[in-house]
């Protein structure tokens, strides 16, 4: 499917194997966040369209459940290896949906490659466990099955990485899929699904339907589909959360973010402001482990000036151009809602050393706005507490690491924070001591890879299991115990 800057298809659904066209009839364009040129439509699909992939992936699932589990894995392995193969290709469908630097989207199907990576080791990850003689004459076994037909929502700004975080895993145990990507940036899930067909995988056990709520709540309302997994912000994500528990589905549900760095006074000021550039800036600041708020304790405000000096000379334009690290938010409308924010942050008092304004007066054709950092923000002000989701930066000050971890607690979100120090009891307090899921230690990005459990925590998170490592194996799987004596 060879999808350029100039097709202007409707995008179809992939349902029991085929492209088909969805029943509704609303349609939303899919914009180049850089050049706000359409590149696709993409249906608003209906009920009615989750309806049939539903069927088709509960048919699917009386005969993939059967499929030995080394013979699945080796559609992980084929799978791969077509992902690799056109690295390159999905890193620039990527950049032209979502905007995102060509550099960070390389490194975005890197980390999906390694969610197909650690799903290939299903035969081990399924494995159960056994204790002979639980009794006399008595053994204990556990084995591990799959749950049926598993739904996954995602959301705009990994279009790779996040519908990776689940349909190989859930696949890879037994389970058969519907996906529901973001309307956003729905362009690359038909590419996957397409290798994954070329991988070999039978018609009804992955299928996509495009759209928006409508989509979304027939997932969370069907009674065939017994887990739900989802991406995306924080209102969303909890009525996601509360709406599948309620009709009795098994559901993660990750949420928004506000993270936060920690400088300590012994840092190295440079290595710190330059990842902390990158973490803030990066992805236009569209990550859900982004920096979006850095605590600077003691008076540093050598490492704000340097900050300050570092962002002045960032790279800002479209993902396709070589080093850029500044790239356009997604859409116009989230613009408008950020530049509210950076409004509000003046009204209410913080100090604005860096106007991203600039730069958005000056590049026209993009979604740009230049990297806005804003002094002396406290944790009550409105910049400090909710997730604006764009580059913009908020530094609050503390006289010591206690103050630091108690602005760090008084956020609702907890997914990642980190601390740049060389202090080693500094280190051991900060892990202790966080209150997030994700912390890192002079690492700007501390996002955890496939093999361990993506663990945000607070508002960040709502469920029990986590996306990736063992958390998704038993998140897609469920137990049973067979106990027996052979004595008889
Ligand atoms: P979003 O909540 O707008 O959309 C996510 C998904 O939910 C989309 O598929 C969308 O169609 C659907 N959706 C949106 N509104 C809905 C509604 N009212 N009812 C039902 N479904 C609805 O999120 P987004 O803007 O696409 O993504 C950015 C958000 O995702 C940020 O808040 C970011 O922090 C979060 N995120 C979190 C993680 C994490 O690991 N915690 C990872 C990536 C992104």
């Amino acid at each position: 499917m060879a999808i350029t800057s100039k097709d202007t298809r409707v995008l179809q659904n992939f349902i029991d194997g085929k492209w088909v066209d969805s029943k509704g009839s609303e349609k939303m364009e899919v914009i180049n966040p850089a050049t706000k040129e359409c590149l696709v439509k993409v249906p608003i699909s209906t009920k009615e369209d989750v309806e049939e992939a539903v069927k088709a992936a509960k048919l699917a699932f009386k005969t993939w459940k059967d499929m030995p589990v080394p013979k699945r894995a080796r559609i992980m392995y084929a799978y791969h290896h077509l992902l690799t193969k056109n690295h390159d290709e999905l890193a620039k469908l990527i950049v032209l949906e979502n905007g995102k630097a060509f550099k960070e989207a390389h490194g975005e199907v890197q980390r999906g490659l390694e969610c197909v990576e650690f799903a290939a080791g299903a035969p081990t990850l399924m494995m159960g466990e056994t204790l002979s003689n639980i009794a006399e004459d008595i053994d204990s076994s556990m084995y591990r099955y799959p749950l049926g037909v598993v739904g996954g929502i995602t959301p705009f700004n990994f279009p790779m990485m996040v519908p990776l975080w689940m349909f190989p895993l859930a696949i890879a145990c037994g389970n058969t899929f519907v996906l529901k990507p973001s309307e956003r940036t729905p362009m690359l899930a038909n590419r996957l699904v397409e290798l994954f067909t070329e991988a070999g995988a039978p018609d009804g056990v992955l299928n996509i339907v495009h759209g928006a709520h409508d989509v979304v709540n027939g997932l969370l309302d069907h009674e065939d589909v017994k887990a739900i997994s989802f991406v995306g912000s924080q209102p969303v994500a909890k009525y996601v959360f509360e709406t599948a528990a309620k009709n009795g589905k098994r559901v993660q549900a990750l949420s928004g973010a506000k993270n936060h760095h920690v400088v300590m006074p012994d840092a190295n000021i440079e290595k710190a402001a330059q990842h902390i550039l990158t973490s803030a800036f990066g992805s236009a600041g569209q990550r859900c482990m982004a920096c979006s708020a850095v605590v600077v304790v003691g008076d540093n405000d050598s490492f704000v000036e340097e900050l300050k000096n570092k962002s002045n000379s960032l790279t800002i334009g479209n993902g396709m151009d070589e080093d850029v690290l500044l790239t356009p938010v997604i859409r116009e409308s989230h613009r408008e809602k950020v530049l509210g924010y950076i409004k509000k942050g003046v009204s209410e008092g913080a100090s604005l050393i860096r106007d991203g304004r600039k730069e958005m007066d000056e590049m026209t054709e993009g979604n740009y706005l230049g990297p806005t950092i804003f002094d002396h923000v406290t944790p009550e002000m409105t910049i400090a507490k909710e997730e604006i989701f764009a580059p913009v930066l908020s530094l609050l000050r503390a006289k010591d690491l206690d103050e630091a971890l108690a602005h760090i607690e008084k956020s609702r979100f907890g997914n990642g924070a980190t601390i740049y120090t060389k202090d080693a009891k500094a280190v051991r307090q900060f892990r202790e001591e966080a209150d997030a899921g994700m912390i890192g230690v002079n690492v700007g990005v501390p996002a955890t890879m496939a093999f361990f459990p993506f663990s945000g925590w607070k508002d960040s998170f709502y469920g029990d299991l986590h996306v990736n490592g063992k958390d998704g194996v038993n998140f897609f799987t469920r137990k049973k115990m067979i106990t027996s004596r052979y004595d008889f």
